[in-house]
């Protein structure tokens, strides 16, 4: 599956999020091909569109689009010297495809801040650094040993050598790996390492109820983030984890009551998908609609393997309709009689939304 994974230092909230978007995970008996462990959270991407496509087809079951939240706690400043099980931490982060920060943005005397008082952008430079100084050893290690091939004038290891070294002098100054303005040739370059501070990362300033707006610390993350280009996602960790716990009903009603439209939890999971650089296609049947999830930029012949590898290796070629025209035509027969249903090849480019039929040998 697909993680993001949630960092931040003690006591700023991440348990309280991470409850809550374990309470409104999915009911794993539908998703037999996820396995379920106790720090990863699966969650439906809530998408409007799959509700409205479920509504019009009326099929047997509605299948989301799933994404993994795996709880990372205990990563606090000196853990890439191995402190408090650091190194384990960190191998945690290593595993996951996008980080997820909480930071806080919430006063309350009752509960401790690690550093004395509540300082987000404090907070985020101590995990940052943790971070970066991983990374920096890391990068160390593999200089080490290309620079030895290096000197018998082996031309890989040379270059390898210098992408390496402009990685070091980067970071050495605090940079984020991502933050770097790497060619696509060198992140290549660095796959094999699993950098920490390359993969994409998002804020999740934790507020108080009413912190939504007029909150200077909030205020301050959104600069930083902007800065360096990074999204930030304002949420209630408090409220989302008593959201989490009603039933339908009676989530409708307190989220009516408050005059929202969904949990802020939606934003959070929308927010991951995106950071991630995915997106959506449906399959809709009367036995099933359903959401996949695809790469950005994805062709046709790939998102058929998402399905299964045999639809990948034998697709002949897609019926797609768009999702606006799906809507507007009333299904695939009118999108059809209205020529709104194109056959495309293995070259075609998924669209976010596009409603695909596959056509394959077996
Ligand atoms: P963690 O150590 O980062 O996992 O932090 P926790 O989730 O355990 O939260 C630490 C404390 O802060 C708990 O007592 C939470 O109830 C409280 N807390 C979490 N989110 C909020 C919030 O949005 N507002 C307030 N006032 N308290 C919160």
């Amino acid at each position: 599956g697909i993680k993001c994974g949630i960092v931040g230092l003690p006591n700023v909230g991440k348990s309280t999020l991470f409850n809550a978007l374990t309470n409104a995970g999915i009911d794993a008996a539908n998703y037999p091909f996820c396995t379920i462990e106790p720090n990863v959270g699966i969650v439906p991407v809530p998408d409007s569109r799959q509700d409205k496509l479920a509504e019009m087809v009326k099929p047997e079951r509605v299948m989301a689009a799933t994404m993994e939240f795996v709880d990372i706690a205990g990563l606090v400043a000196g853990a890439s010297k191995g402190e408090g099980l650091g190194n384990k931490f960190l191998a945690n982060i290593r595993e996951t495809d996008a980080i997820a920060q909480v930071v806080r943005c919430f006063e309350n005397d009752d509960i401790v801040h690690v550093a004395g008082k509540v300082d987000p952008l404090s907070d985020i430079e101590i995990i940052n650094t943790e971070l970066v100084l991983a990374d920096m050893e890391s990068i160390d290690k593999a200089i080490q040993k290309v620079q030895r091939v290096a000197k018998t004038g082996n031309k890989e290891a040379i270059a390898r050598l210098a992408t390496l070294e402009k990685v070091s002098a980067g970071i050495a100054e605090g940079t984020l790996v991502r933050n770097l303005d790497l060619t696509k040739e060198e992140q290549a370059e660095l796959y094999d390492l699993h950098l920490l501070t390359i993969k994409p990362m998002m804020y999740i300033a934790n507020v108080n109820e009413d912190g939504f707006e007029n909150n200077p610390y909030l205020d301050a993350v959104t600069a930083f983030a902007e800065e360096q280009g990074a999204a930030v996602v304002p949420v209630c960790a408090a409220i989302e984890s008593e959201i989490a716990e009603l039933d339908d009903e009676d989530k409708l009603d307190f989220l009516q009551g408050m005059g929202l439209e969904e949990p802020g939890l939606n934003r959070v999971i929308r927010a991951g998908y995106s950071l991630l650089g995915l997106q959506t296609y449906f399959t809709a049947g009367v036995k099933e609609v359903r959401a996949w999830t695809v790469k950005v930029g994805a062709t046709a012949p790939q998102a058929a393997g998402v399905i299964h590898t045999d639809f990948e290796k034998g697709f002949i070629r897609a019926e797609v309709t768009a999702y606006d025209d799906y809507v507007k035509y009333n299904g695939e027969q009118g999108a059809k009689e209205a020529g709104k249903l194109r056959l495309e090849g293995k070259e075609y480019i998924v669209q976010d939304g596009d409603v695909m039929h596959f056509r394959f040998n077996v």
